[in-house]
């Protein structure tokens, strides 16, 4: 049985959404062909310490950085590192802030310059889905009923859903039950009350949904080695609509990435 989480601890938890949604705005306009992923790392640590928080990430049980940053066929988990994104790359941040003892955690996939239509496509479907699996976070749906929106429509175009990796619950701990699958079957699972936060993340390949993880014990790739895209929020449980905490208009409404 999960608690839901009472307004205040809510107030808190939307304060740090919507530093992890400006932090991810950062990334995105630091994101361009010739920049290191390293870099984009920089960025984001230093905008959110410079907010007076933390980035939860740093030192998660070993991460050896402040954010994942996941190029192309990398699905989540990738190290900041020294490589040039390339025009026609995707890079997925995903960013994480502990501030007043709560967390935060969103992720977007940016496209580096100009990238091909299909890879477009990936990532306005895994996006969408993303909102789809937030149209069913409603009080009296089940867990099953977010994963199943988000893989009917995903499946719909062709792609396919990461089923090792999943959304899951968000408060004082950066992952909390309930688990929340990007696949699976209406009207299972854990049941959905008012008040509980969760993050919905939905992780898309273009090719098959298999999935290996790198030597490095960290990133996951596709065994095809096609792109994967990634988008996570953080939505409160409510009747008949869900909240969301977090937001990508910081990112879309600045006018430098094209949707
Ligand atoms: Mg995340
Ligand atoms: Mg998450």
């Amino acid at each position: 049985m999960v608690e839901p989480k009472t307004e205040e601890e809510i107030a808190l938890l939307r304060e740090n959404a919507i530093l992890v949604s400006k932090t991810l705005a950062e990334v995105g306009k630091a994101v361009a062909p010739g920049v290191t992923t390293k870099e984009l790392n920089r960025v984001a640590e230093t905008f959110i310490r410079d907010n007076g928080a933390v980035p939860s990430f740093l030192g998660f049980e070993g991460f050896p950085a402040a954010i994942c940053t996941s190029v192309n066929d990398v699905v989540v988990h990738g190290f900041p590192s020294d490589y040039v994104l390339k025009e026609g790359d995707i890079v997925t941040a995903d960013i994480g802030t502990l501030y007043k003892g709560y967390n935060g955690d969103s992720a977007y996939t940016f496209p580096v310059g100009e990238i091909d239509a299909n890879t477009r496509k990936l990532l306005d479907v895994t996006k969408a889905s993303l909102y789809k699996g937030i149209e069913a976070a409603v009080e009296g749906n089940r867990v099953g009923d977010i994963g199943h929106a988000v893989q009917t429509y995903v499946e719909s175009f062709g792609f396919s859903v990461v089923r090792e990796l999943e959304g899951h619950g968000i408060g004082k701990g950066m992952h909390e039950n309930p688990g929340v699958p990007n696949f699976g079957k209406r009207g299972k699972g854990a049941k959905l009350i008012n008040g509980m936060t969760i993050c919905i993340e939905p992780m898309v390949n273009a090719g098959n949904k298999s999935v290996y993880l790198d030597r490095n014990g960290w990133a996951v790739h596709t065994s095809d080695r096609r792109n994967s895209a990634h988008y996570e929020l953080t939505v409160v449980v409510r009747k008949g609509h869900a909240e969301q905490l977090s937001t990508f208009d910081y990112i879309e409404k600045d006018g430098k990435i094209k949707f």
